[in-house]
């Protein structure tokens, strides 16, 4: 049975051998990059030849490889960043600048209770349970739930599934359960499923709503006017710099927009 790499004290991992069922990372010079579900008996089929699986399996957790006709390629566990820009998807991911901002705006950690709708692919579930916490997601489309918990179990290993519980509920009809520490919105109109965190969310609670366009964060934030402190929007802007030689410049092409946050806390209900 597979363990959840990533639970506090159990990070030795990482340096842990392949086994069959984990994924792989396999990147040629050329910065070409494939994830694989390693299987014995399978190949990896490239541009250049194949590498069989078994030479992966049982090895150190990243090596390099040639395949039948020359090329090299290094194959390691990929990071979460590789994997949830590789990994089997349906709905749009979140992208990696905006999981760790939004995990760090929402101040997640080990233990917290934390509701998450919809959970889509499940590239904020995993971002989630990976720090520890202890995640209900809403999905309305059994399709995404089901391949939301495979990514996880793939990415995260068998027992981080007793921290994911996931419902086919429809967030914009109320919550079924309570007492969160945190909420993550990623889904059409999160303003529909803020008024249910009144009193689903536990006072002091953060709630970070993720929305591409601006229109849905002003909603957003009307939603948010009264029963919620520290309010805010921001986007966070990633750039990558091409570094070669004396050639040091912007790279000529970004991620220019990805989607807006806004972050809130929950206030106490005070009797008058
Ligand atoms: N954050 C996810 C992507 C979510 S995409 C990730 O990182 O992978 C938005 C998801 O919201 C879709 O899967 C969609 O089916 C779901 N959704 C839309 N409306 C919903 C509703 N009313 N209740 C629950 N889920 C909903």
């Amino acid at each position: 049975v597979a363990r959840d790499r990533f639970r506090l004290g159990e990070m030795t991992s990482a340096s842990d051998a392949f086994a069959a069922g984990d994924p792989a990372l396999f990147v040629d010079s050329r910065q070409r990059r494939r994830l694989v579900v390693l299987e014995a008996g399978a190949q990896f089929h490239s541009h250049a030849g194949t590498i069989p699986h078994d030479d992966v399996i049982g090895g150190p957790p990243c090596s390099e490889h040639r395949s039948t006709q020359g090329a090299r390629w290094m194959v390691a566990r990929p990071t979460l960043e590789d994997f949830v820009l590789t990994m089997p998807r349906g709905a749009q991911v979140i992208y990696p600048k905006d999981l760790a901002a939004m995990c760090t705006l929402a101040d997640v950690g080990p233990g917290m209770r934390v509701f998450e709708t919809g959970v889509g692919s499940g590239a904020l579930s995993i971002a989630l349970l990976r720090l520890g916490a202890d995640v209900t997601g809403y999905e309305i489309r059994e399709d995404f739930a089901t391949r939301a918990g495979r990514n996880v179990r793939l990415f995260l290993g068998g027992t981080a599934d007793e921290r994911y519980h996931v419902r086919l509920r429809d967030s914009y009809e109320g919550l079924e359960d309570g007492d969160f520490d945190r909420a993550m919105l990623d889904l059409p109109e999160p303003w529909r499923v803020i008024p249910h965190l009144a009193t689903a969310l536990r006072p002091g609670g953060v709630v970070c709503a993720y929305t591409p366009s601006i229109t849905q964060a002003v909603s957003v934030r009307q939603s948010l006017a009264s029963g919620w402190f520290d309010v805010r929007t921001i986007e966070v802007l990633h750039r990558g710099w091409h570094i070669e030689g004396q050639a040091v410049r912007p790279d000529h092409r970004m991620v220019a927009h990805t989607a807006f946050l806004t972050v809130a806390r929950r206030s106490p209900i005070t009797a008058r």
